[in-house]
């Protein structure tokens, strides 16, 4: 099989395992998107994903996206969406907001300000490097929107997650939902790090919680905080089952990555 239909086996593969997950939990396959998480992939491979029908992706290394850009904007390519799933520097936030629409790795005000900051000053005209702002029709998040962000929590207590705590989660959303170049669109957590089932669920569950204390708080810009972006590869039945509405998955559709 040539990479092209490995991958899109693969994914179609993903997609049952979706369906069968969302089915077990008796809910609707359709409330459950698949987000390919592309990082290290060439953008060929990326083109295979979108034509094999991939519509949702994620980068977690703003170099890798701005890399790929590009190629992925070019005529005949799939139209698709672009999240940024991984840990966002303070000083690659423009380069972010140029190609993704969303960012799902907003784990302090710290962040979410500067990232409301960088949304105005886009609109007001100002490009990342002080130049025109680009108006090539590339542009993930269309002028004059708000930036749809997700919340990140830590939901397995490991030291080296990202992540704000779960005790603090409801703080962050409210003062996210209160910045008015951003939308809060709900929460993002990495699962537990471990096979037992039982604890990966439980951090999968405490993300739930927080969704459900967060909108049930009725507080100003959170009404649109529903989704929740858990499961990967191995562990995605488990974040179906606890109520992913996004799961994203490298592995499963690309193959096993190069050791760093
Ligand atoms: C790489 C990555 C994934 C996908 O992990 P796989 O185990 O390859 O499916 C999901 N989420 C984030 C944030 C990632 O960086």
């Amino acid at each position: 099989m040539d990479v092209a239909a490995g991958i899109a086996a693969r994914l179609g593969e993903v997609r049952r395992r979706v369906a069968a997950a969302a089915d077990d939990a008796g809910r609707d396959p359709r409330e459950v998107r698949v987000l390919l998480a592309v990082k290290t992939q060439p953008v060929e491979a990326i083109r295979a994903a979108l034509e094999a029908g991939a519509d949702l992706l994620g980068h977690n290394r703003a170099q890798e996206l701005v890399a790929t850009g590009p190629g992925l904007a070019e005529p005949g390519v799939p139209a698709h969406a672009m999240h940024f799933i991984g840990h966002l520097q303070s000083n690659k936030v423009n380069q972010v907001l140029r190609w993704a629409s969303c960012v799902q790795t907003v784990d302090s005000l710290r962040l979410a300000e500067r990232l409301d900051q960088a949304v105005a000053r886009a609109d007001a005209g100002a490009a990342p490097d002080g130049g025109a702002a680009p108006d090539d029709g590339t542009r993930a998040r269309a002028a004059g929107e708000p930036l749809d962000v997700l919340v990140q929590v830590n939901t397995s207590g490991e030291a080296t997650k990202a992540g704000v705590d779960p005790a603090q989660a409801r703080e962050l959303a409210l003062a996210v939902g209160r910045l008015p170049h951003l939308r809060l669109r709900g929460f993002m957590t990495i699962g537990a790090n471990t096979p037992d089932a039982e604890v990966v669920r439980r951090s999968y569950d405490r993300l739930a919680e927080v969704r459900a204390d967060v909108l049930g708080t009725g507080a100003p810009g959170t009404a649109e905080a529903t989704e929740l972006s858990m499961g990967m590869s191995g562990d995605l039945e488990i974040a179906v089952a606890a109520g992913a509405t996004i799961v994203r998955v490298g592995t499963a559709v690309f193959g096993a990555r190069p050791k760093p």
